[in-house]
């Protein structure tokens, strides 16, 4: 008989090749961190089973763990390497700074909500990821003592590009944020180089609010 952690692995490999290859992902290293991080224990018991499909799912506090390919074309669009140090707004279920921490040498990621930071930093803890940094801020601010960052995701909708989040990028940095109104937004990412700064538009997407002084009011 198979196992869970089998079944659970079987799972993931299916959800890289249907979900994630077949829509044009190649980065190996965004390939491979998505199967092996077991998503399913970033979601509740109840909604384990769904874990690995093809669309977000609740964790509560009405917010959301992104749909896979979401989280691989952002990830594969902030071109990581094994020495960057990322920045990531929106911790939610700690899924996304998982899949980062994967890649890059260190992952600082803030989540403005108490519970889902706790419930984050709990699992994270559990599974001995030592090169996730945490904290419980508006992370509109971004974090300034840790700056500069070689990547910065923004996992929430935001109004307008955040320009504070530019200025603490690296030079060479890259910025992935969803920008729009509170129903659907504009995935644009921003590079930063000696010539100045760069924008392009990966295409639609739809995200939670980004909440804070830089981000919509509090609701
Ligand atoms: N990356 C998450 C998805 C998070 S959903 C995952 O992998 O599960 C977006 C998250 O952004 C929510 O948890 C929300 O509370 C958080 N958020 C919204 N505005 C924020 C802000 N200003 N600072 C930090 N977190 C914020």
């Amino acid at each position: 008989m198979e196992t869970d952690t089998l079944k659970h692995e079987r799972q993931r490999h299916e959800m890289v090749r249907q979900q994630i290859e077949a829509r044009g992902i190649g980065d190996i290293n965004v390939l491979a961190a998505l199967r092996k991080v077991p998503r399913h224990l970033f979601v509740s018991e109840a909604l384990r089973d769904q874990a690995y499909g093809d669309f977000p799912l609740p964790i509560g506090e009405q917010q959301t763990i992104s749909q896979p390919f979401i989280v691989a074309e952002m990830t594969q669009a902030l071109e990581l390497t094994p020495n960057d140090r990322v920045l990531e707004i929106g911790t939610g279920s700690g899924y996304q700074a998982a899949i980062l921490a994967q890649i890059a040498y260190r992952v600082y990621t803030i989540e403005r909500i108490r519970a889902l930071f706790v419930q984050a930093r709990k699992l994270l803890d559990k599974l001995n990821y030592h090169n996730i940094v945490m904290r419980c801020a508006d992370g509109t601010k971004g974090w300034e003592d840790e700056c500069p960052f070689n990547a910065i995701i923004v996992t929430a909708g935001a109004p307008a590009i955040p320009g504070l989040l530019i200025e603490q990028l690296a030079d060479g940095g890259r910025l992935v944020v969803p920008v729009g109104n509170q129903h659907s937004q504009d995935l644009i990412k921003i590079t930063k180089d000696q010539s100045g700064i760069h924008q392009t538009n990966l295409g639609g997407c739809r995200f939670v609010k980004l909440v804070g002084k830089h981000g919509w009011r509090e609701p």
